[in-house]
């Protein structure tokens, strides 16, 4: 810059040597007020280059956020079984991590980690069977049912030669007789059901 100025006073100089001139005057003049116009212009457009290139960072520094932000929310809230937005997760024993409709799903069938295997949960035992107590309810239920119409008096009127019992004794054993093969029935139809539930 100083290079720039001292070549136009030099010029000023040659073009107006008398010193005491308006118009060696002027020219000095001119020499300075251009130079630092120069000076003034140059300094805006380093500036401007400056002003971009930090814009140009913060756009930078804002996308590596942001994308390093959506890379956190894809690790911590995405189920990797369904992909959907997890909306409170299960963790696993082993740390592993799933959505709780997930879990829900596989628990039901299965007591191991889908990710690694590892037991989280004693094996599940196999449901939908009927149970034991289940089979004598209904069965009493049954035997209930069948006294209500009129079968144990019906039979009985029938049958009453051949009991060698009082009456009530032989309505006991009728009603007995009825609940054991209520027990024969329901059986027969749990294994029906358990089978098709295996
Ligand atoms: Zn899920
Ligand atoms: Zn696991």
């Amino acid at each position: 810059m100083a290079q720039l100025l001292n070549s136009k006073l030099r010029d000023a100089h040659i073009a107006h040597p008398d010193g005491r001139r308006r118009e060696h005057k002027a020219a000095i003049r001119r020499a300075y007020e251009s130079t630092i116009e120069e000076l003034v212009e140059q300094l805006d457009e380093r500036d401007n280059t400056v002003k971009r290139r930090s814009n140009k960072i913060n756009q930078l520094k804002t996308q590596l956020r942001d994308s390093g932000a959506a890379e956190e929310t894809l690790r911590d809230n995405t189920c990797l079984i369904c992909t959907e937005e997890m909306d409170g997760n299960v963790t696993l024993r082993c740390g592993h991590e799933m959505c709780p409709e997930c879990f829900a799903q596989h628990s039901r069938v299965n007591n191991t980690c889908p990710f690694c295997r590892d037991d989280f949960a004693p094996k599940v035992k196999k449901r939908n069977k009927l149970p034991e107590e289940g089979i004598e309810a209904i069965a009493d239920t049954w035997a209930m049912h069948t006294r209500a119409t009129g079968y144990f008096a019906e039979h009985l009127r029938i049958n009453r030669t051949r009991f060698l019992v009082t009456p009530a004794t032989a309505e006991d054993h009728l009603e007995w007789l009825v609940r054991e093969n209520g027990k024969i029935l329901m059986r027969k139809i749990k294994g029906w059901y358990d089978t098709e539930n295996e």
